[in-house]
C-alpha cells in the first residue's frame, strides 16, 4: 500500500505533481521535494501511519502554508504534510493510526486543494520520494541508509539455514530469494536486517 493510501485511508487520490525537477507556477524551474496528491477539491483527513509523534507544526500563509512533521521511530522516517487547511495535532503529541493530523487544503503557495507529502530519514535533511515507498504492516520494515526498504527478520523460516550464511550480504540474499521465487522476505535472526531492493 502506498504511504499516501495509508495516510488518507482511501485510494482515490491522484498525483498532481511528481517528485523531482519541474516548472513551478510560483518559482519557475525548481526541485519539487515531495509529491502533490489531489483530493478531489475536498478537504480530506490525514491519518498518522502508525505509532509516532508530532515533531513540528507550523501555521503560515506563504510557502508550504500550514504544515506538520510527524516522526515514526520504527520506520525511521519523518513525514512532512503541507498546505493543510486545518491542523488537528499539537507539538510533541503522540499519534497512532486513528489520529487525524489535519485536513488537506491550499494554504501557502498552492493552486488547489492537495497534500504535499515529503519524507526524510529521521535526522537527515535529504528528501526521499514518498511515492517510492509502500507501507506493509506485515513485513515490519524500515528504511535504511541507502534509502532501500529493509526488513527486520524473525527466527523461524524454511530458508533459515540457507539464508543465515548470507545474512550480512543483502545481494547474495536477494539472489537466493529470486532463485526460490520468494515474494516476501524470509527471516533469519531476531532483529537481523536484510536489504531487499
Ligand atoms: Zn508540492
Amino acid at each position: 500500500m502506498k504511504l499516501v493510501t495509508k495516510i488518507f485511508k482511501r485510494n482515490d487520490w491522484y498525483i498532481t505533481s511528481n517528485y523531482g525537477w519541474r516548472i513551478c507556477p510560483f518559482h519557475g524551474k525548481e526541485f519539487h521535494p515531495g509529491v502533490d496528491y489531489g483530493t478531489n477539491i475536498q478537504k480530506w483527513p490525514l491519518y498518522a501511519i502508525e505509532d509516532g509523534y508530532v515533531q513540528l507544526i507550523h501555521y503560515g500563509s506563504k510557502g508550504y502554508g500550514n504544515y506538520v512533521w510527524v516522526r515514526y521511530p520504527r520506520l525511521n522516517i519523518s513525514v512532512f504534510h503541507a498546505h493543510l487547511d486545518k491542523i488537528c495535532v499539537k507539538n510533541k503529541q503522540k499519534v497512532n493510526t486513528e489520529t487525524i493530523i489535519g485536513y488537506t487544503g491550499k494554504t501557502g503557495n498552492a493552486t488547489g486543494i492537495h497534500l504535499h507529502l515529503g519524507m526524510t530519514k529521521i535526522g537527515s535533511n535529504t528528501w526521499l520520494n514518498p511515492h517510492d515507498y509502500d507501507y506493509d504492516l506485515e513485513s515490519n520494515k524500515e528504511i535504511n541508509n541507502s534509502n532501500k526498504i529493509i526488513y527486520i527478520v524473525k527466527k523461524g523460516d524454511s530458508l533459515w539455514n540457507i539464508a543465515k550464511k548470507y545474512y550480512k550480504d543483502g545481494r547474495k540474499y536477494t539472489k537466493i530469494a529470486e532463485k526460490n521465487n520468494i515474494k516476501k522476505p524470509y527471516t533469519i535472526y531476531p532483529n537481523q536486517k536484510l536489504i531487499i531492493p
